[in-house]
């Protein structure tokens, strides 16, 4: 579906099909393919903000580290995503705190609240820490906002009230937001800086703890980190009764001068998103959950059913008349309890992915952690 935007004073010229508004860096070279066989200590699989992360923490150890990906770097959803920076799970952090308990919930927050510090000290070029606004979108959601207050205040999280001209629901202090296309290339500058062998245009065929067979050649490892978030089951099929794979659908506009959004918006429960970006552009996703059948696909091309409902709710709800510059979509996987995929599948393999739409804080940590089992 083309971008209806049209090139004019202060307004960016209509762009190329399924192309996410971070994508501004032409200078950018896309990762040359493997060249054939090799070998390494530890194979890192995906090259997103997970992949990276977790070669990040392998250099760091002088550990011999490739990262291979099927496409180039951020080319799945974390250089496709909505930019928000959020502390904790996918879901709420009282729900998180019903279906995983207590201690697990509010240990994963905390490690959540770490992570933030960290990617705002460390990428302060394409990170603001704005604080967040969950808005209720109906009286039910109000009442869940005020749950989420209560479990969030119990626990000492930074969390307050919020009533302003965006509505009702929370303001989380600690929450931000980022340019995700640039901080995970950023990643992959500061780990080929680092030593690590990163390669792009080599998808994976078959992994095993010892042996990643790709398209242009295999390589004989000791580790393997599989971090992969959309289409984990197709990569290893053992995982489809728990990970299902969904496609999430953006837009964004020209910049939009009559609106002021400080502060990313999380609106009905999170299905739909929204930022401003430093130029008054608008960032928006959501809507997946009114064409579900259609949105459990590995397709990520964006449609028009989605894309309609995404520009009426930019008209009417938000209130920018800004013409429609991009619009894309990309792959995600969720399971049914929310709780990411982070566990060794087969001997020697280290799978993280499957963060149920929310993955920027929550992959890297994963990512950590597969790191240091990956050096066991
Ligand atoms: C539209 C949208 C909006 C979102 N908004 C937010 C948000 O605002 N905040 C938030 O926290 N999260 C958000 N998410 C979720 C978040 O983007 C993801 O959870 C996170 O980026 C996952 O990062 P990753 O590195 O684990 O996986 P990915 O970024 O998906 O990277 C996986 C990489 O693996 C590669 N790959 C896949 N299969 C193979 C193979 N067989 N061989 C080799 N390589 C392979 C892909 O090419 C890809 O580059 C959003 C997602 C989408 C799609």
């Amino acid at each position: 579906m083309p971008a209806t935007g049209r090139a004019g004073p202060g307004v960016r010229a209509v762009i190329a099909p399924n192309t996410p508004v971070w994508d501004d860096e032409p200078a950018w070279v896309p990762l040359a393919p493997l060249p054939g066989d090799a070998s390494c200590d530890v194979c890192v699989i995906g090259l997103g903000g997970s992949g990276l992360m977790a070669v990040h923490a392998l250099r760091a150890q002088a550990v011999d580290v490739m990262g291979i990906d099927a496409a180039d770097v951020g080319a799945g959803a974390a250089g496709r995503n909505g930019g928000l920076l959020l502390a904790g799970l996918a879901d709420f952090h009282h729900d998180a705190v019903q279906a995983l308990g207590h201690d697990v919930a509010a240990s994963l927050y905390r490690r959540t609240l770490a992570e933030l510090d960290g990617l705002f000290a460390e990428f302060p070029d394409c990170t603001r820490r704005t604080g967040s606004l969950r808005i209720a979108a109906s009286d039910a959601e109000r009442a869940d906002c005020h749950a989420q207050l209560a479990q969030l205040q119990a626990d000492g999280f930074p969390a307050e009230w919020y009533s302003g001209v965006e509505g009702e629901g929370l303001l989380i202090p600690s929450d931000g937001v980022m340019q995700p296309l640039r901080r995970v290339r950023a990643l992959a500058r500061a780990a080929l800086g680092a030593g690590a062998r990163l390669h792009g245009g080599t998808p994976v065929h078959e992994v095993s703890g010892t042996r990643v067979v790709t398209a242009h050649g295999t390589i004989c490892c000791r580790r393997v980190i599989v971090a992969v978030d959309g289409r984990l089951e197709a990569l290893l099929p053992e995982l489809a009764p728990r990970v299902r794979t969904a496609r999430l659908q953006m837009l964004a506009t020209a910049p939009s001068p009559e609106r002021r959004i400080p502060r990313p918006i999380y609106w009905r429960d999170g299905f739909e998103y929204w930022q401003q970006l430093p130029d008054g552009s608008i960032a928006l996703g959501g809507f997946r959950d009114t064409e579900i059948d259609q949105e459990w696909t590995h397709d990520a091309t964006p449609t028009a059913a989605i894309q309609q409902r995404l520009e009426e709710f930019l008209r009417t709800t938000i209130g920018s008349r800004a013409p429609v510059t991009h619009r894309w979509a990309s792959s995600v996987a969720y399971t049914p309890t929310g709780a990411p995929i982070a566990e060794e599948v087969r001997d020697g393999v280290f799978v993280i992915g499957a963060y149920s739409g929310t993955g920027n804080v929550v992959g890297a940590l994963c990512a950590r952690d597969a790191a240091s089992w990956a050096l066991r």
